[in-house]
Protein backbone atom coordinates (compact mmCIF):
# COMPACT_ATOMS: atom_id res chain seq x y z
CA UNK A 1 0.00 0.00 0.00
CA UNK A 2 0.94 3.62 -1.03
CA UNK A 3 0.96 5.41 2.01
CA UNK A 4 2.32 8.64 0.94
CA UNK A 5 -0.60 9.86 -1.66
CA UNK A 6 -3.74 11.26 -0.84
CA UNK A 7 -6.97 11.56 -1.40
CA UNK A 8 -6.93 7.92 -2.64
CA UNK A 9 -9.84 5.29 -2.54
CA UNK A 10 -9.46 2.30 -0.19
CA UNK A 11 -11.37 -0.33 -2.08
CA UNK A 12 -12.39 -3.72 0.05
CA UNK A 13 -12.44 -6.13 -2.44
CA UNK A 14 -13.41 -8.82 0.15
CA UNK A 15 -16.80 -6.89 0.96
CA UNK A 16 -17.33 -6.32 -3.01
CA UNK A 17 -16.94 -10.50 -3.64
CA UNK A 18 -19.90 -10.62 -0.72
CA UNK A 19 -21.68 -7.96 -2.24
CA UNK A 20 -21.43 -10.18 -5.60
CA UNK A 21 -21.96 -13.51 -4.22
CA UNK A 22 -25.52 -12.20 -2.32
CA UNK A 23 -26.68 -10.47 -5.56
CA UNK A 24 -25.82 -13.30 -7.38
CA UNK A 25 -27.63 -15.97 -5.35
CA UNK A 26 -30.46 -13.60 -5.43
CA UNK A 27 -30.35 -13.11 -8.99
CA UNK A 28 -29.71 -17.41 -9.68
CA UNK A 29 -32.73 -18.00 -7.46
CA UNK A 30 -34.86 -16.30 -9.76
CA UNK A 31 -33.66 -18.08 -13.03
CA UNK A 32 -31.78 -14.60 -13.79
CA UNK A 33 -28.44 -14.52 -15.07
CA UNK A 34 -26.29 -11.75 -13.49
CA UNK A 35 -23.86 -9.07 -15.91
CA UNK A 36 -21.88 -7.77 -13.00
CA UNK A 37 -20.57 -4.01 -13.73
CA UNK A 38 -18.05 -2.33 -12.55
CA UNK A 39 -18.21 0.72 -15.06
CA UNK A 40 -18.16 3.30 -12.30
CA UNK A 41 -14.69 2.15 -11.30
CA UNK A 42 -13.25 2.88 -14.59
CA UNK A 43 -12.24 -0.59 -15.55
CA UNK A 44 -10.25 -1.12 -12.25
CA UNK A 45 -9.83 -5.14 -13.26
CA UNK A 46 -8.73 -6.20 -9.80
CA UNK A 47 -12.76 -5.19 -8.83
CA UNK A 48 -14.18 -6.34 -12.36
CA UNK A 49 -11.90 -9.74 -11.71
CA UNK A 50 -13.62 -9.81 -8.10
CA UNK A 51 -17.02 -9.55 -9.27
CA UNK A 52 -16.54 -12.15 -12.30
CA UNK A 53 -15.01 -15.05 -9.99
CA UNK A 54 -17.86 -14.42 -7.10
CA UNK A 55 -21.04 -15.24 -8.94
CA UNK A 56 -21.14 -12.73 -12.03
CA UNK A 57 -21.71 -14.96 -15.59
CA UNK A 58 -20.89 -11.79 -17.90
CA UNK A 59 -19.19 -8.63 -17.24
CA UNK A 60 -20.98 -5.32 -18.40
CA UNK A 61 -19.10 -1.93 -19.06
CA UNK A 62 -20.41 1.05 -20.96
CA UNK A 63 -17.17 1.76 -22.58
CA UNK A 64 -15.40 0.02 -25.48
CA UNK A 65 -11.76 1.27 -23.96
CA UNK A 66 -12.59 -0.41 -20.00
CA UNK A 67 -14.06 -3.40 -21.75
CA UNK A 68 -10.22 -3.56 -23.66
CA UNK A 69 -8.61 -2.56 -20.60
CA UNK A 70 -10.09 -5.22 -18.59
CA UNK A 71 -9.38 -8.41 -21.33
CA UNK A 72 -6.47 -6.94 -21.87
CA UNK A 73 -5.73 -7.81 -18.29
CA UNK A 74 -6.70 -11.38 -18.37
CA UNK A 75 -10.44 -10.67 -16.80
CA UNK A 76 -12.56 -13.46 -18.24
CA UNK A 77 -15.82 -12.18 -20.31
CA UNK A 78 -17.70 -12.55 -21.99
CA UNK A 79 -18.74 -8.94 -22.02
CA UNK A 80 -21.63 -7.18 -22.79
CA UNK A 81 -21.40 -3.48 -24.24
CA UNK A 82 -24.08 -1.93 -22.07
CA UNK A 83 -23.94 2.00 -23.95
CA UNK A 84 -25.97 1.23 -27.68
CA UNK A 85 -22.30 1.84 -29.70
CA UNK A 86 -21.31 4.59 -32.00
CA UNK A 87 -20.73 3.10 -35.50
CA UNK A 88 -17.56 4.33 -35.26
CA UNK A 89 -16.73 2.04 -32.82
CA UNK A 90 -17.95 -1.24 -34.09
CA UNK A 91 -14.75 -1.85 -36.28
CA UNK A 92 -12.76 -2.57 -32.90
CA UNK A 93 -15.71 -3.45 -30.75
CA UNK A 94 -16.17 -6.45 -32.61
CA UNK A 95 -13.28 -8.10 -31.59
CA UNK A 96 -14.24 -7.21 -27.89
CA UNK A 97 -17.61 -7.76 -27.17
CA UNK A 98 -19.80 -10.47 -27.05
CA UNK A 99 -23.24 -9.21 -26.56
CA UNK A 100 -24.48 -5.72 -27.88
CA UNK A 101 -27.11 -3.71 -26.62
CA UNK A 102 -28.87 -2.04 -29.74
CA UNK A 103 -31.97 0.38 -30.44
CA UNK A 104 -31.14 1.37 -33.95
CA UNK A 105 -31.69 -0.97 -37.29
CA UNK A 106 -28.87 0.57 -38.99
CA UNK A 107 -26.28 -0.51 -35.70
CA UNK A 108 -27.61 -4.19 -35.70
CA UNK A 109 -27.12 -4.26 -39.41
CA UNK A 110 -23.61 -2.92 -39.59
CA UNK A 111 -23.00 -5.16 -36.67
CA UNK A 112 -24.30 -8.08 -38.44
CA UNK A 113 -22.27 -7.00 -41.50
CA UNK A 114 -18.84 -6.38 -39.65
CA UNK A 115 -19.24 -9.99 -37.63
CA UNK A 116 -19.71 -11.53 -40.99
CA UNK A 117 -16.81 -10.21 -42.40
CA UNK A 118 -14.36 -11.10 -39.53
CA UNK A 119 -16.52 -14.32 -39.08
CA UNK A 120 -16.57 -13.53 -35.17
CA UNK A 121 -20.49 -14.55 -33.53
CA UNK A 122 -21.70 -11.64 -31.31
CA UNK A 123 -25.21 -11.52 -30.06
CA UNK A 124 -27.20 -8.85 -30.19
CA UNK A 125 -30.02 -7.62 -27.52
CA UNK A 126 -32.64 -4.95 -28.78
CA UNK A 127 -33.32 -2.25 -26.04
CA UNK A 128 -37.40 -1.30 -25.62
CA UNK A 129 -38.09 1.97 -24.10
CA UNK A 130 -41.08 1.00 -21.43
CA UNK A 131 -41.11 4.88 -20.14
CA UNK A 132 -37.84 5.89 -19.02
CA UNK A 133 -37.09 8.16 -22.16
CA UNK A 134 -33.21 7.33 -22.36
CA UNK A 135 -32.41 4.50 -24.88
CA UNK A 136 -34.83 2.08 -26.90
CA UNK A 137 -37.13 1.68 -29.13
CA UNK A 138 -40.50 2.86 -28.24
CA UNK A 139 -42.45 0.22 -26.58
CA UNK A 140 -45.61 1.22 -28.98
CA UNK A 141 -43.88 0.01 -32.18
CA UNK A 142 -41.10 -2.61 -30.28
CA UNK A 143 -42.42 -5.75 -32.20
CA UNK A 144 -42.79 -4.45 -35.66
CA UNK A 145 -39.29 -2.77 -36.03
CA UNK A 146 -37.49 -5.97 -33.78
CA UNK A 147 -38.96 -8.48 -35.97
CA UNK A 148 -38.08 -6.75 -38.83
CA UNK A 149 -34.37 -6.48 -38.26
CA UNK A 150 -34.11 -10.08 -36.75
CA UNK A 151 -35.60 -10.75 -40.51
CA UNK A 152 -32.87 -9.03 -41.85
CA UNK A 153 -29.89 -10.37 -40.04
CA UNK A 154 -27.45 -12.24 -41.82
CA UNK A 155 -24.78 -13.73 -39.75
CA UNK A 156 -25.38 -12.75 -36.05
CA UNK A 157 -28.13 -13.59 -33.49
CA UNK A 158 -30.67 -11.35 -32.05
CA UNK A 159 -30.55 -13.24 -28.80
CA UNK A 160 -33.60 -11.15 -26.86
CA UNK A 161 -34.50 -8.09 -25.72
CA UNK A 162 -33.75 -5.17 -22.73
CA UNK A 163 -35.00 -2.50 -21.21
CA UNK A 164 -33.22 0.33 -18.87
CA UNK A 165 -35.24 2.01 -16.17
CA UNK A 166 -34.16 5.06 -13.68
CA UNK A 167 -31.65 6.78 -15.91
CA UNK A 168 -33.53 9.71 -17.46
CA UNK A 169 -36.87 9.94 -16.35
CA UNK A 170 -36.00 7.95 -12.96
CA UNK A 171 -38.59 5.87 -13.83
CA UNK A 172 -38.84 2.83 -11.32
CA UNK A 173 -39.53 -0.78 -12.51
CA UNK A 174 -43.00 -1.42 -11.71
CA UNK A 175 -45.28 -5.05 -12.34
CA UNK A 176 -46.66 -2.88 -15.40
CA UNK A 177 -43.48 -1.93 -17.13
CA UNK A 178 -41.72 -5.55 -16.72
CA UNK A 179 -45.37 -6.69 -17.94
CA UNK A 180 -44.92 -4.86 -21.16
CA UNK A 181 -41.48 -6.26 -21.56
CA UNK A 182 -42.84 -10.12 -20.89
CA UNK A 183 -45.86 -8.99 -23.36
CA UNK A 184 -43.57 -8.16 -25.95
CA UNK A 185 -41.07 -11.04 -25.41
CA UNK A 186 -43.84 -13.47 -26.16
CA UNK A 187 -45.18 -11.59 -28.84
CA UNK A 188 -41.81 -11.61 -30.45
CA UNK A 189 -40.75 -15.16 -29.71
CA UNK A 190 -44.56 -16.40 -31.41
CA UNK A 191 -42.67 -14.63 -34.69
CA UNK A 192 -39.26 -15.62 -35.08
CA UNK A 193 -39.84 -19.36 -33.04
CA UNK A 194 -37.11 -19.46 -30.46
CA UNK A 195 -36.78 -18.68 -26.75
CA UNK A 196 -35.32 -14.86 -26.33
CA UNK A 197 -33.12 -13.48 -24.04
CA UNK A 198 -35.09 -10.41 -21.50
CA UNK A 199 -32.16 -8.12 -20.22
CA UNK A 200 -34.84 -6.59 -17.11
CA UNK A 201 -32.72 -4.51 -15.14
CA UNK A 202 -30.31 -2.80 -13.18
CA UNK A 203 -29.70 -2.20 -9.61
CA UNK A 204 -33.10 -0.34 -9.19
CA UNK A 205 -34.91 -3.97 -10.16
CA UNK A 206 -33.36 -5.60 -7.38
CA UNK A 207 -36.60 -4.33 -5.40
CA UNK A 208 -38.68 -6.15 -6.97
CA UNK A 209 -37.03 -9.36 -6.61
CA UNK A 210 -36.56 -9.24 -3.37
CA UNK A 211 -40.10 -8.59 -2.76
CA UNK A 212 -40.89 -11.71 -5.17
CA UNK A 213 -42.85 -9.23 -7.62
CA UNK A 214 -40.80 -9.60 -11.12
CA UNK A 215 -42.71 -11.09 -13.66
CA UNK A 216 -41.96 -14.12 -15.15
CA UNK A 217 -39.65 -14.16 -17.98
CA UNK A 218 -37.21 -11.60 -17.16
CA UNK A 219 -33.70 -13.80 -17.41
CA UNK A 220 -31.14 -10.92 -17.47
CA UNK A 221 -30.05 -8.10 -14.39
CA UNK A 222 -27.29 -6.43 -15.06
CA UNK A 223 -26.07 -4.54 -11.88
CA UNK A 224 -23.75 -2.07 -11.24
CA UNK A 225 -24.22 0.41 -8.08
CA UNK A 226 -25.30 -2.19 -5.60
CA UNK A 227 -22.91 -4.58 -5.93
CA UNK A 228 -20.29 -2.21 -6.22
CA UNK A 229 -21.39 0.84 -3.53
CA UNK A 230 -23.98 -1.51 -1.49
CA UNK A 231 -27.01 1.30 -2.68
CA UNK A 232 -29.52 2.03 -5.13
CA UNK A 233 -29.67 5.70 -6.19
CA UNK A 234 -33.17 5.87 -7.83
CA UNK A 235 -34.56 3.98 -5.41
CA UNK A 236 -32.76 6.04 -2.78
CA UNK A 237 -31.62 3.20 -0.42
CA UNK A 238 -29.03 1.65 1.44
CA UNK A 239 -29.48 -1.83 0.31
CA UNK A 240 -30.10 -3.43 3.97
CA UNK A 241 -27.90 -7.01 2.46
CA UNK A 242 -25.03 -5.36 1.09
CA UNK A 243 -22.20 -3.51 2.36
CA UNK A 244 -21.75 0.54 1.88
CA UNK A 245 -18.54 0.22 2.87
CA UNK A 246 -16.43 -1.54 -0.23
CA UNK A 247 -15.28 2.22 -1.16
CA UNK A 248 -13.83 4.71 1.41
CA UNK A 249 -12.36 7.98 0.54
CA UNK A 250 -9.79 9.22 2.24
CA UNK A 251 -8.64 13.20 2.03
CA UNK A 252 -5.60 14.76 4.23
CA UNK A 253 -6.61 18.22 6.06
CA UNK A 254 -4.02 21.10 4.88
CA UNK A 255 -5.69 23.91 7.07
CA UNK A 256 -7.80 24.26 10.03
CA UNK A 257 -9.31 27.63 11.27
CA UNK A 258 -11.28 29.56 12.63
CA UNK A 259 -13.30 31.39 10.35
CA UNK A 260 -16.72 33.69 10.27
CA UNK A 261 -19.37 32.08 8.26
CA UNK A 262 -20.50 35.37 6.13
CA UNK A 263 -17.87 36.21 3.24
CA UNK A 264 -16.19 39.48 4.06
CA UNK A 265 -16.31 41.47 0.64
CA UNK A 266 -18.27 42.02 -2.27
CA UNK A 267 -19.69 38.77 -3.58
CA UNK A 268 -20.12 37.96 -7.10
CA UNK A 269 -20.07 34.07 -8.30
CA UNK A 270 -17.92 31.28 -7.33
CA UNK A 271 -15.09 29.76 -9.54
CA UNK A 272 -18.24 27.23 -10.80
CA UNK A 273 -20.66 30.13 -11.83
CA UNK A 274 -22.73 29.45 -8.82
CA UNK A 275 -24.12 32.29 -6.51
CA UNK A 276 -23.02 31.18 -3.12
CA UNK A 277 -25.88 31.97 -0.46
CA UNK A 278 -24.47 32.03 3.34
CA UNK A 279 -26.25 32.04 6.81
CA UNK A 280 -24.44 34.09 9.67
CA UNK A 281 -23.80 31.44 11.98
CA UNK A 282 -21.11 33.44 14.00
CA UNK A 283 -17.21 32.30 14.14
CA UNK A 284 -16.87 28.65 12.82
CA UNK A 285 -14.40 25.70 13.31
CA UNK A 286 -12.95 24.86 9.66
CA UNK A 287 -11.21 22.16 8.11
CA UNK A 288 -9.72 22.34 4.50
CA UNK A 289 -9.12 19.02 2.63
CA UNK A 290 -6.64 18.62 -0.46
CA UNK A 291 -9.66 17.47 -2.58
CA UNK A 292 -12.09 19.12 -4.92
CA UNK A 293 -14.34 19.30 -8.09
CA UNK A 294 -12.08 17.66 -10.12
CA UNK A 295 -12.19 14.55 -7.43
CA UNK A 296 -15.33 14.15 -6.35
CA UNK A 297 -18.88 15.15 -5.92
CA UNK A 298 -19.04 17.33 -3.09
CA UNK A 299 -22.66 16.96 -2.38
CA UNK A 300 -21.69 13.30 -2.78
CA UNK A 301 -19.56 12.76 0.04
CA UNK A 302 -20.67 11.23 3.55
CA UNK A 303 -18.40 11.51 5.76
CA UNK A 304 -17.90 8.55 8.46
CA UNK A 305 -16.70 11.13 11.53
CA UNK A 306 -19.97 12.67 13.21
CA UNK A 307 -20.81 16.37 13.24
CA UNK A 308 -18.84 17.48 10.17
CA UNK A 309 -20.65 19.39 7.66
CA UNK A 310 -19.72 19.63 4.04
CA UNK A 311 -19.84 23.83 3.01
CA UNK A 312 -17.89 24.15 -0.38
CA UNK A 313 -15.61 22.74 -2.34
CA UNK A 314 -14.06 24.35 -5.68
CA UNK A 315 -11.43 22.46 -8.05
CA UNK A 316 -8.82 21.64 -5.60
CA UNK A 317 -10.08 22.58 -1.91
CA UNK A 318 -12.81 21.11 0.07
CA UNK A 319 -14.09 23.19 2.68
CA UNK A 320 -15.72 21.64 5.87
CA UNK A 321 -17.50 22.88 8.97
CA UNK A 322 -16.16 20.85 12.38
CA UNK A 323 -18.43 23.12 14.78
CA UNK A 324 -20.37 20.01 15.54
CA UNK A 325 -17.73 17.53 15.68
CA UNK A 326 -16.30 16.52 19.29
CA UNK A 327 -13.18 15.88 17.33
CA UNK A 328 -10.43 18.35 17.18
CA UNK A 329 -8.64 18.45 13.73
CA UNK A 330 -4.93 18.77 12.96
CA UNK A 331 -3.10 19.31 9.85
CA UNK A 332 -2.05 16.52 8.27
CA UNK A 333 -4.73 14.46 10.11
CA UNK A 334 -7.35 12.15 6.92
CA UNK A 335 -10.86 12.91 6.87
CA UNK A 336 -12.70 9.33 5.98
CA UNK A 337 -15.83 9.34 3.74
CA UNK A 338 -18.38 7.06 2.26
CA UNK A 339 -19.55 7.82 -1.71
CA UNK A 340 -22.74 8.54 -3.60
CA UNK A 341 -22.24 6.90 -7.01
CA UNK A 342 -21.85 10.58 -8.98
CA UNK A 343 -18.93 11.19 -6.43
CA UNK A 344 -17.40 7.54 -6.67
CA UNK A 345 -17.39 7.49 -10.84
CA UNK A 346 -15.53 10.96 -10.50
CA UNK A 347 -13.31 9.64 -7.90
CA UNK A 348 -12.23 6.38 -10.00
CA UNK A 349 -12.29 9.54 -12.61
CA UNK A 350 -9.56 11.63 -11.72
CA UNK A 351 -6.02 10.37 -12.00
CA UNK A 352 -5.13 12.67 -8.93
CA UNK A 353 -6.97 10.17 -6.71
CA UNK A 354 -4.94 6.72 -6.18
CA UNK A 355 -6.57 3.70 -6.12
CA UNK A 356 -5.63 1.36 -3.66
CA UNK A 357 -6.73 -2.38 -2.84
CA UNK A 358 -6.85 -2.91 0.88
CA UNK A 359 -7.03 -6.81 0.88
CA UNK A 360 -5.64 -9.24 -1.69
C1 LIG B 1 -24.87 1.34 -16.01
C2 LIG B 1 -25.87 0.48 -16.64
C3 LIG B 1 -26.42 -0.58 -15.92
C4 LIG B 1 -26.06 -0.86 -14.47
O1 LIG B 1 -26.77 0.06 -13.67
P1 LIG B 1 -26.60 0.12 -12.07
O2 LIG B 1 -27.61 1.09 -11.64
O3 LIG B 1 -25.21 0.55 -11.79
O4 LIG B 1 -26.88 -1.23 -11.55
C5 LIG B 1 -27.34 -1.39 -16.56
N1 LIG B 1 -27.67 -1.17 -17.86
C6 LIG B 1 -27.17 -0.15 -18.57
C7 LIG B 1 -27.61 0.03 -19.99
C8 LIG B 1 -26.25 0.71 -17.99
O5 LIG B 1 -25.74 1.71 -18.71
Amino acid sequence: MNHLSFPRILIDLDLIASNVQKVSQLCHENGIELVGVAKVTVGNFEIARTIRQNGADKLGDSRLKNIIKLHNEGVPGPYQLLRIPMLSELPLAIGYVDEFLVSMPETAYEIDRIAKTVQRNVEIIYMIDVGDLREGVWFEHAVEEIYEVHKNLTFVNLKGIGTNVGCYGGVLPTVENMTILTRIKNEIENLVGYELLVSGGSTVTLKMLEENKLPKGVTQFRIGEGIVLGTDATGDRDIPYLSQDTLILEAEIIEVDQKPSVPVGEIGKDAFGRTPHFEDRGIRNRIILAVGEQDVKPDGLKPLEAGLEILHASSDHLIIDTTESEKTFKVGDIVRFRMSYGCALRAFTSPHVEKVIVNR
